[in-house]
């Protein structure tokens, strides 16, 4: 199994504090079933700044140490990129990493609201051949909110990317709600972990993916498999048509 957001690298983020932490989820990780890992940590959020020479470091080191205790998991680079007015100047300077050097990029929008200038920044990524993935769209308010924007984000060329923690309900009733309606409304593209530590914020893949089967069935689950492994590969990935509101539509359609 492919993971493509995780907090594991030792102390630079709020991820993994130490290297014996970050071993503890390696660990975790592969009793989860995950072979390959993306490590993504946050970059240009206000809090921390992670550049691409140094995560990739940090990364074969950790390769290193992993391959030595023969733990099975792989780390591949990447980064959780913060959509704001540093992007393109940190992208010239060859700051950024994509998904395993492919040309799928994990971005970040602020908590509360989606950037205004965020379509114009999708379009500009698409022709400079970068594809954004938006990391966990139903923890930001506004997208939660109106899954109409995140409709329109997702035509424009934008991937979503669920977190396995919002559909076990770590982050409480509504945000699983929304998350699953996510899902539903086919905005959802791959999931994956979000990982911070080995006790609050594990990995969790399995137990999403078994829900997944329950609400949504083994199509759902195979369609966000096969994405994760395209993007790791560096293939194109499968984008099922988005649903609007049935609810909505039916009044409408009246
Ligand atoms: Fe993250």
């Amino acid at each position: 199994m492919i993971d493509l957001h995780s907090h594991i690298l030792p102390g630079i983020d709020d991820g993994a504090r130490t290297l014996e932490e970050s071993i503890e989820m390696a660990r975790l990780a592969v009793k989860d079933g995950i072979r390959l890992l993306a490590a993504t940590p946050h970059h240009n959020n206000g809090r921390y700044s992670n550049e691409s020479y140094n995560v990739k470091q940090a990364i074969d080191h950790l390769n290193k140490e992993l391959n030595r205790l023969s733990i099975p998991l792989k780390l591949m680079p990447g980064q959780e990129i913060r959509i704001n007015d540093l992007f393109w100047g940190e992208w010239e300077a060859g700051n950024l990493l994509t998904l395993n050097d492919s040309q799928y990029m994990l971005i970040e929008l602020p908590t509360q609201h989606v950037p205004r200038d965020l379509w114009d920044i999708i379009h500009e990524m698409r022709i400079k051949g970068i594809v954004p993935i938006i990391a966990h769209p139903e923890r930001n308010v506004e997208l939660a909110n109106d899954l109409d924007i995140l409709m329109e984000l997702v035509k424009a060329g934008a991937l979503g990317q669920v977190t396995t923690h919002s559909l076990n309900g770590l982050f409480g009733r509504r945000i699983r709600q929304v998350a699953l309606k996510m899902c539903e409304r086919n905005l959802i593209h791959i999931v994956a972990s979000d990982a911070h530590n080995p006790d609050q914020r594990p990995f969790g893949m399995s137990e999403a993916y078994g829900m997944i089967k329950r609400k949504f069935g083994e199509a759902y689950v195979q369609y966000y498999r096969a994405n994760a492994v395209a993007i790791s590969d560096n293939r194109d990935v499968e984008v099922w048509e988005p649903r609007k509101e049935e609810g909505r539509w039916w009044i409408f359609g009246r």
